[in-house]
C-alpha cells in the first residue's frame, strides 16, 4: 500500500482486552478451566446454560477483579450487577453470555505507559467480569467447523481503555502495560498463544487538531504484541486512503488476517442494543464492601513500578536495567533468584542484561524458554567474583551452556577456561619471559613504554590466555622496572 500523506492525520486508538482469569474453577461453576485437555471435557450443564440450571459466581474471580481495580487506583463498584448480553453463535449455543454492563465491577482508573522515553497516563474506562465462550475450529476437518466448548464459562475481565492512544506503538506500550501488571499481580498466565490475553483494537483517523473523533472500526480477536501493531498500523493507512479519495469510514467490525497483515470487514459494527441486554435474573447485584476492598488492598503483592524502584535501591543497578529485569514477571523472578546468590548483584545484573540477553535475543527464546538456568548463572558469576574465569572465557562458556547440556565447571575443565590468578605462579612464568626478552626488557627500560603491551601478550601467549589481567599487569609493573 503506498504511504499516505500521514503528517496529516492523527490516530485515536482505544483497546478491549480480554483477560483470563488464572482461577482453578469457572466463573459460574465448579468445572476445572484448564488449557489443552480433551475436547468438549470440561462444560457442565452450567456452562452450557441448559434449562433449570443457576450460575454460582466464583469468589476467586471477583478477588482477581477487585485486585486489578486497586491496583490501577480505580473507584470499585459497591454493587456490581451481571447482565445478560443475547447472541447466538455456534460456539455459545445457550444463546447468551453472562456479562455486565451498568454497574461493571471495575470503573474508572488509569496507567503510566512508557513512551519514547517519556511517560503518558491512559484512562480506563472500566473492567467487567463475564463468561468466555467456546471455540469455533478452522482448521481440523476440510469442509465442517468443529466446536470446542472446553472454555465455556471461563472468567475473563474485560478491560476497556479511553480512545486515548495515539499510534500503535502507543497500543503496544499499553497492552504491554496491562499484561505486566496482570501477570505481576497472578490474576493471568498471561499466555497470549494460549488466548489468554487477546484484544479488539477500534482504531479512528482525524485531522490534527480537530478535536471530534472519526468514525471508528474495530478489529476483533488480535492475541500478539507484534499483530497488535501491524492490525493498527494497516487500519490506519487505509483509513486515511479512504478519507483522503473523499469517502468515508464505515463503521464496522473487522478481521485481522495475519498470514496476508491486512484487516477485512466481518460484519457492520454491532450497538450495545443489538444485544437486548437485561439484568442477569439468575444472579443478585454483588455487594462489595469497603472493608473486603481494604483486606484485598493490603494483600496486594508488589507490582512492576514498584519492583522497578526496589531493584535499584536494593542493588544499585540503574533504572534501565531495572525495567529490562521487570519486563516480565519470569525475568523477574529469574533475577531475584540469582541476586539473592552473588554477592556482586551489580555486575550480575549488567551480564544478565547485556550478554545473556543477548543470546536469549540471538535465539528468538523468551525466558521461560531459556536453555540456561539461573542456577547457571548463579555458578557463572560465583567463578567470576572469585576470579577463577575471565570476562572472556565467562562469554564462552555462556555460549556453551546455552549449545550443550554442561555444567559450568564441566565447561571449565573442558575448555581449560580457568584463570590462573594465584601470583607465585604468574610470578615464575613472567620471570622466565623477562629472561627470554632482554632487547625488549632494556628498551622498556630505558623509555619504551609501548612494550608494555608485549609483555602481557607473551604472559598471555604461554598462558594460552587464562592469566588473570588484573594480577598480571601489577607484577609485570614491578619485574620489569627492576
Ligand atoms: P462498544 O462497546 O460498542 O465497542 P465502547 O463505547 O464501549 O463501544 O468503546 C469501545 C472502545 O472503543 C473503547 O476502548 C473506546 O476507547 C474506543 N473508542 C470509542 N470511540 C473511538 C473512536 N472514535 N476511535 C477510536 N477508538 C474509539
Ligand atoms: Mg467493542
Amino acid at each position: 500500500m503506498s504511504n499516505p500523506k500521514s503528517n496529516l492525520w492523527e490516530s485515536v486508538i482505544g483497546l478491549e482486552i480480554h483477560v483470563q482469569l488464572a482461577t482453578q474453577s469457572k466463573i459460574f461453576s465448579s468445572s476445572p478451566s484448564k488449557f489443552g485437555v480433551e475436547q468438549n471435557t470440561q462444560a457442565s450443564i452450567i456452562d452450557l446454560g441448559l434449562p433449570g440450571v443457576l450460575p454460582v459466581i466464583n469468589k476467586k474471580a471477583i478477588e482477581m477483579a477487585v485486585k486489578f481495580g486497586c491496583s490501577i487506583n480505580a473507584e470499585i463498584t459497591e454493587k456490581a450487577i451481571f447482565a445478560r448480553k443475547n447472541y447466538f453463535y455456534p460456539d455459545l449455543p445457550k444463546g447468551y453470555q453472562i456479562s455486565q454492563l451498568d454497574n461493571p465491577i471495575v470503573g474508572k482508573g488509569s496507567v503510566m505507559i512508557d513512551f519514547e522515553g517519556d511517560e503518558k497516563e491512559i484512562g480506563i474506562t472500566r473492567a467487567h467480569l463475564e463468561e468466555d465462550a467456546g471455540k469455533s475450529i478452522h482448521d481440523k476437518y476440510k469442509s465442517f467447523t468443529a466446536i470446542d466448548l472446553n472454555r465455556a464459562g471461563t472468567p475473563l475481565l474485560e478491560i476497556v481503555s479511553e480512545p486515548d492512544l495515539r499510534s500503535s506503538k502507543e497500543a503496544v506500550s499499553y497492552l504491554k502495560k496491562i499484561h505486566s501488571i496482570v501477570t505481576f499481580l497472578g490474576i493471568s498466565d498471561g499466555d497470549m498463544s494460549q488466548g489468554s490475553l487477546r484484544c479488539d483494537a477500534n482504531v479512528s483517523i482525524r485531522k490534527k487538531g480537530e478535536e471530534k473523533f472519526g468514525n471508528r472500526t474495530e478489529i476483533k480477536n488480535i492475541n500478539s504484541f507484534k499483530f497488535v501493531e501491524k492490525a493498527i498500523e494497516y487500519e490506519i493507512k487505509r483509513q486515511t486512503k479512504v478519507v483522503e479519495s473523499g469517502e468515508e469510514i464505515i463503521q464496522e467490525t473487522r478481521l485481522y488476517d495475519s498470514n496476508k497483515n491486512e484487516t477485512r470487514s466481518m460484519r457492520s459494527k454491532e450497538h450495545a442494543n443489538d444485544y437486548r441486554y437485561f439484568p442477569e435474573p439468575d444472579l443478585i447485584p454483588l455487594k462489595i464492601s469497603s472493608e473486603y476492598i481494604q483486606s484485598v488492598k493490603e494483600k496486594l503483592p508488589e507490582l512492576p513500578e514498584q519492583k522497578i524502584k526496589r531493584f535499584c535501591s536494593n542493588y544499585l543497578i540503574n533504572e534501565y536495567e531495572s525495567k529490562i529485569l521487570n519486563s516480565s514477571k519470569e525475568m523477574s523472578v529469574f533475577f531475584e533468584t540469582i541476586a539473592k546468590s552473588v554477592k556482586d548483584v551489580k555486575t550480575a545484573a549488567k551480564w544478565i542484561v547485556g550478554d545473556f540477553l543477548a543470546i536469549l535475543n540471538k535465539n528468538n527464546k523468551n525466558i521461560s524458554e531459556s536453555n540456561i538456568s539461573s542456577e547457571d548463572l548463579i555458578d557463572l558469576f560465583k567463578n567470576l567474583e572469585e576470579n577463577k574465569i575471565s570476562n572472556p572465557a565467562a562469554k564462552k562458556i555462556l555460549e556453551v551452556l546455552w549449545n550443550q547440556d554442561l555444567t559450568v565447571q564441566e565447561i571449565i575443565k573442558k575448555e581449560n577456561l580457568e584463570q590462573i590468578s594465584n601470583e607465585d605462579e604468574l610470578l615464575k612464568i613472567i620471570m622466565k619471559i623477562i629472561e627470554e626478552n632482554p632487547k625488549q626488557h632494556n628498551q622498556y627500560k630505558s623509555g619504551k613504554d609501548k612494550l608494555f603491551g608485549f609483555f602481557v601478550g607473551q604472559v598471555m601467549k604461554e598462558t594460552k590466555g587464562s592469566a588473570d589481567p588484573k594480577v598480571v599487569n601489577e607484577i609485570l609493573r614491578k619485574e620489569l622496572n627492576q
